[in-house]
């Protein structure tokens, strides 16, 4: 059906690559390029049967990637990489006349902040071209939207209520990692709390609100409202919300550890001297963290995320719950990825999939929940993240 080309050679980027082989009815050819190819060379040889070609890109430089979709053709580019390298990219996919998917809004680097406005600026050149970017498509963004898409098409009339929760009750044994880049973790999870309400946008602390809350097959985990970058998109594209917000747990441990990484400075995104160089410390900080595609191997525990929701259906209040459990161990073994990975890789596949299928094809920039939600909520039972449904139970929100 198309040629794909993967950028990024991190946990998701493995993650993809592997997803992307397994469907060749779909994907006739496939790319992975990243800053450092030894990297994208080890993924296809784990891969095997000379299924995927590699090559070498800076993806902060548009006429290097002008230049490997001259040398590629692809249909359409799954950006993994990291947030910083979406505009290249899309600016790229312009001028190369070639399709756009990825699973991050754009962050600039000097700045921790989260807003879709520099991609949605995008939206009359793609459509100009004929081209199609799709914004936002891993776990959350991604199935966080395309679930609550698939609640407004088919159980509510309104939804008025919408907590997304991210929990990850896995145990990789280690002191302290993140579960993806470190730089782009750290960044998110500490700043300022924000969720919406009754049309406005409510600033808190960080890690301010919490409670437990209970997930299936795990228990009750201490969650933690944070900002996360869907609420903006979903917010606008479903005006009957009253109040949306995002909660993620955090271990004690975790939080300490952060605290102290936020008290001694080392989560500065600033340049400061050291003996004569530049440093920012939040990028040292991540070359002395443990990799988190290496979290794999030791790795047991499960992910629950998912969307409760609360709206009216015929005139009746109705709640809603939907989300999928992925196992840290079952992701490893099927493509030596950590669950965070896998449940952030499959759906920028399925994503990818959708687009070369005709089935989420139409010239813009769009977010995951302006499309069709049935055939992508048919393909993660299909591609290892099935979902689940409970009806009129409590939310504990
Ligand atoms: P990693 O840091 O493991 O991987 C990032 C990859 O991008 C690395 O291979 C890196 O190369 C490459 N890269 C970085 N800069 C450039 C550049 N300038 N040119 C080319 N390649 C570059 O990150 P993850 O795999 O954990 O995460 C990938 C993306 O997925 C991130 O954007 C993250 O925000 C997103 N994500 C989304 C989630 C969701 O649910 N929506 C959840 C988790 C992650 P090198 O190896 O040389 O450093």
């Amino acid at each position: 059906m198309g040629k794909v080309l993967i950028i990024g050679a991190g946990g998701v980027g493995s993650v993809v690559a592997h997803k992307v082989a397994q469907n060749p009815e779909v994907f006739d050819e496939i790319v992975l390029a990243s800053r450092t190819k030894s990297k994208c060379d080890a993924i296809a040889a784990a891969i095997g049967g000379n299924r995927i070609t590699t090559d070498q890109v800076d993806a902060d430089q548009v006429e290097e990637l002008v230049a490997l979709f001259a040398r590629h053709k692809p249909d359409i580019v799954i950006n993994v990489a990291l947030p910083y390298q979406d505009l290249t990219i899309m600016d790229a996919c312009l001028i190369a006349g070639v399709n756009y998917l990825d699973t991050a809004n754009y962050e600039p680097r000097d700045e921790a902040h989260f807003e879709y406005s520099w991609q949605w600026a995008y939206q009359e050149r793609f459509k100009q071209a004929g081209l199609t970017a799709i914004l936002g498509c891993g776990f959350d963004p991604g199935v966080s939207g395309i679930y609550t898409a698939y609640a407004a098409k088919h159980h509510f009339d309104e939804i008025h209520y919408l907590d997304i929760v991210d929990c990850n009750a896995g145990d990789h044994g280690k002191a302290f990692a993140t579960n993806f880049n470190p730089e782009i973790n750290i960044r998110e999870v500490t700043q300022k709390g924000k969720y919406y309400k009754d049309g406005q946008w409510v600033v808190t602390e960080p890690h301010e609100i919490h409670k437990p809350l209970t997930y299936p097959n795990i228990g009750p985990r201490e969650s933690y409202v944070i900002y996360h970058e869907e609420l903006e998109s979903l917010t606008k594209n479903f005006p009957t919300i009253k109040q949306a917000r995002f909660w993620m747990t955090f271990g004690q441990e975790y939080l300490t550890h952060l605290r102290v990484i936020q008290n001694i400075g080392m989560a500065r995104i600033d340049e400061v001297e050291y003996n004569g160089v530049k440093i920012v410390p939040i990028q040292f900080l991540k070359a002395v963290l443990p990799d988190p595609g290496d979290l794999g191997k030791n790795y047991h525990g499960e992910t629950s995320i998912g969307c409760r929701i609360r709206g009216i259906k015929e005139g009746k209040e109705l709640t809603y719950y939907v989300y999928n459990n992925c196992s840290h161990e079952a992701a490893f073994k099927e493509t030596g990825a950590q669950g965070v990975s896998y449940t952030t890789g499959v759906p920028a596949m399925i994503g990818a999939m959708m687009f070369l299928s005709g089935k989420w094809k139409k010239p813009g920039v769009f977010n995951v929940e302006e499309f069709d939600p049935d055939p992508f909520m048919a393909e993660l039972n299909k591609q290892g993240l099935p979902w689940h449904e409970e009806f009129n139970k409590d939310l504990e929100l």
